[in-house]
């Protein structure tokens, strides 16, 4: 089928401009306005040591949903924090820590997860949707 081989061949050439442009194309400016928009800061994405962490971060593999997510969970454990709060920087945030922050975020996300699946219909198993069985 022509078709179908074409549309995978395109799909390839995506993937390899996307490969090629990673760390010349790091979005600095998205990653540091979220931190700047969530923390009222102005912190700068030119700052060399900014910069040098987030591109260790993206040679590590990671991408702007995860320094995104990072922030949003250390801002959270952080922001009420007084002793804590004056880590919400750059430096902290994207440095060596950057990973096991991460799976912090994620194994909140699973707790989530795992509290949602009681919210089963003890009839039919159904998903709840609002605590209303869909199928009963
Ligand atoms: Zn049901």
């Amino acid at each position: 089928m022509p078709e179908k081989h074409y549309g995978s061949a395109r799909m390839e050439h995506k993937q390899d401009l996307i490969n090629n442009t990673k760390f010349n194309n790091i979005p600095f400016k998205e990653i540091i306005d979220y931190l700047n928009n969530k923390l009222g800061t102005s912190y700068r994405e030119k700052n060399k040591k900014t910069m040098s962490l987030i591109t260790a971060r993206f040679k590590d593999g990671y991408n702007v949903e995860d320094f995104k997510e990072v922030i949003d969970i250390k801002y959270i454990d952080w922001i009420n924090d007084t002793k804590n709060k004056k880590y919400l920087r750059p430096e902290t945030l994207f440095g060596n820590k950057f990973d096991s922050y991460l799976n912090q975020s994620k194994l909140n996300k699973t707790e989530n997860k795992s509290s949602m699946k009681s919210n089963f219909c003890e009839k039919c198993g159904s998903t709840l949707l609002n605590g209303k069985c869909p199928d009963c």
